[in-house]
């Protein structure tokens, strides 16, 4: 049996046992020492090359229809000007697994900063790499990519769990980070509705590709023993959990896990045995049934259990 990837404990216990697209099995363990949750047996090298092919970045229409990007495109907006509201000018900001570098680029028309992204080798990169502003480290952050106490502002939006390392992570995180840096983390929430109710259904456990889950307390704590203090938490997330729920629903009933997700990427080979009018038939689904999954995350959000969490923590000076 394998050890906890963040606390190296052998004292944990299986919480679900699922399925991903590849057909592969996985199960995901909850550690009873440090409270995290991790893919057990972690996926082989071979398993995560294969998920993070082409098809993982979409290659046909977006990810919604249009008049929900524009609702999300609309959220990414207000996402970037309350995050450059916390910045002072100048600003030295890091996006670790900046994808095709859209919040820092948003985020540069917000304010006079200068753009740090991190992004592995592929087609996100290469698109991150056409902006200017962007100073781009293709590849993993290691302990010399960047010098001590550089950055004011630390981003990681929905990467932290696909670290196989997150406590080394952390650690450079820590180093790299100025006094009264932020960080902002967005994560799935494990402890939410969606995930409690879908367990090993639920979209956002994505496997092979989330390695970790931190339930938010969790996270909190962890951070803490560094030296970093919570200074928000937000638990509402159109852009991410409303179609947590559709997608997991889709997946009790049907016989294979994210056929729309996959349909909505352009994904052909993974739909060719669903007709059109089926493959239809689940976006008039997704459609219609929207607004009503934004009002119950609402509400879930009360109660910090929305889909998907977002924190800001800030690194206390040290003495
Ligand atoms: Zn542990």
């Amino acid at each position: 049996m394998s050890k906890c990837i963040y606390c190296k404990s052998s004292n944990h216990q299986k919480w679900s046992s699922f399925k991903d697209i590849f057909d592969a099995r996985h199960q995901l363990y909850s550690c009873n020492d440090c409270g995290i949750y991790f893919l057990n047996p972690q996926p082989t090298v071979d398993q995560l090359i294969q998920a993070y092919d082409d098809h993982y970045y979409g290659v046909g229409e977006d990810k919604f229809n249009p008049t929900v990007e524009k609702v999300v495109e609309w959220f990414r907006q207000q996402n970037s000007k309350a995050f450059a509201s916390k910045l002072p000018n100048k600003a030295c900001v890091l996006d670790i697994g900046c994808g095709n570098g859209s919040f820092l680029v948003n985020l540069g028309k917000q304010k006079d900063v200068e753009l740090h992204g991190i992004e592995l080798k592929g087609r996100s990169a290469e698109r991150a790499s056409q902006h200017p502003k962007i100073q781009l480290h293709i590849g993993v952050l290691e302990e010399n990519t960047y010098s001590l106490e550089k950055f004011d502002a630390i981003v990681l939006t929905h990467v932290f769990e696909h670290l196989d390392n997150p406590k080394e992570t952390l650690r450079i995180i820590d180093k790299i980070a100025k006094s009264y840096a932020i960080l902002q983390i967005e994560i799935p929430n494990i402890n939410s509705w969606q995930a409690q109710i879908f367990k090993g259904n639920w979209l956002h456990l994505d496997p092979p590709k989330h390695l970790n889950l931190f339930p938010p307390k969790i996270l909190k704590k962890e951070l803490s023993k560094l030296g970093w203090q919570i200074t928000s938490e937000h638990y509402f997330s159109p852009q991410f959990s409303p179609f947590g729920v559709q997608q997991s629903i889709l997946n009790v009933i049907l016989p294979k896990r994210e056929i729309l997700y996959e349909h909505l990427k352009g994904n052909k080979d993974y739909t060719k045995e669903f007709s059109t009018t089926h493959l239809f038939s689940q976006k008039l689904f997704h459609w219609l049934s929207f607004p009503l999954f934004v009002i119950t995350d609402g509400i879930a959000s009360l109660f910090k259990k929305g889909g998907t969490v977002k924190m800001v923590f800030r690194k206390m000076p040290r003495h």
